[in-house]
């Protein structure tokens, strides 16, 4: 059974790329489809007259996960894990085909995430390191125009995600991270409305005069599992965590992130930093399981040389 996806279409008359961008892949991360609605408002509007080519929103992909206020739908599984999907499978499953389908149909692609309900997240626009060279610098141009203030590369080997059905198909794709702890930063909606309307201008299909750079750090890091952030820091057991650091700090190795409690049988378990780097992916969710992380710390020594330009500023009407 089909799972169809709630797009909306923007054409121009001139030919050009056609851009997808995407947010709610996860059901409890709500700055992506805020900017997304936003987006809808202002292109339905005509306020950015669209030049060339064609734009496709999705605000929500995951909507059975949207309903539960949760990460995943009902049947568990992660639909960043799961592309390109089963047309015969799982709800997940089948949304992740129909979403892989549309990623395929498309030449540039943006994925929109937040640090859900469990986590906060500097923000930061990623992409793989792919190992066609056109495709690699067009997803680094793109994550630059994105204009966030992290910009990070990482390994092409992660499957499922939807960044890799864009890989397979060598589409050029960035997604970003902003914010999350269950709720919905108006920076962030702001800062994702200026990133897509600046990529597309980057891409021709708009007028848009881009703002100064927000970037400060570029880094790039083809470790194996780099860019798995869900397997950093596990907590060694069921507890409460209390956070001995904050995001954005700067972490030295051996330093404490925390300790992990156990209330009823008075286990406690203090977790260290293995490596030093910024704190780029805070716990705002104080129960954590065993196995869960507590922080993901961003390795500052692997920055890159590349650096962006800037612009000047335009305001975006609400
Ligand atoms: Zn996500």
């Amino acid at each position: 059974m089909n799972v169809p996806l709630q797009t909306v279409h923007f054409d121009s008359p001139l030919p050009g790329p056609h851009l997808l961008i995407t947010g709610g892949v996860h059901g409890d991360e709500f700055e992506g489809p805020a900017a997304i609605d936003r987006l809808r408002i202002q292109f339905e509007s005509a306020r950015f007259p669209l030049k060339r080519g064609r734009l496709t929103l999705v605000p929500i992909v995951n909507q059975p996960a949207f309903l539960r206020g949760e990460r995943t739908a009902e049947d568990g599984l992660d639909l960043a894990r799961v592309c390109p999907g089963n047309p015969e499978g799982s709800i997940t499953e089948r949304i992740a085909c129909e979403l892989s389908q549309l990623i395929r149909s498309a030449d540039r692609y943006i994925d929109l995430h937040s640090g859900g309900r469990l986590f906060s997240i500097l923000p930061m626009s990623g992409y793989v390191l792919h190992p066609d060279e056109t495709v690699l610098n067009e997803q680094r141009s793109m994550a630059m125009s994105f204009n966030l203030p992290l910009i990070w590369g990482t390994s092409p080997h992660l499957n499922g995600r939807s960044l890799s059905v864009a890989r397979d198909a060598d589409i050029p794709a960035i997604y970003a991270e902003h914010s999350g702890a269950g709720q919905c930063n108006p920076q962030g909606v702001e800062d994702y409305i200026y990133g897509c309307l600046n990529v597309m201008a980057s891409l021709g299909m708009i007028d848009f005069v881009n703002r100064d750079s927000l970037v400060e750090l570029t880094i790039e890091d083809d470790r194996p599992e780099s860019g798995h952030m869900q397997l950093c820091y596990p907590s060694p057991l069921m507890g409460l965590f209390e956070p001995a650091v904050q995001l954005g700090d700067h972490i030295k190795q051996e330093a404490s992130l925390g300790r992990v409690f156990d209330p009823v049988t008075h286990r406690t378990e203090t977790i260290h930093a293995r490596q030093s780097g910024i704190l780029f992916v805070a716990r705002s969710f104080t129960r954590v399981k065993a196995g869960e992380s507590v922080g993901v710390i961003l390795e500052t020594d692997r920055t890159s040389e590349f650096r962006v330009g800037g612009g000047s500023d335009e305001t975006i009407p609400g």
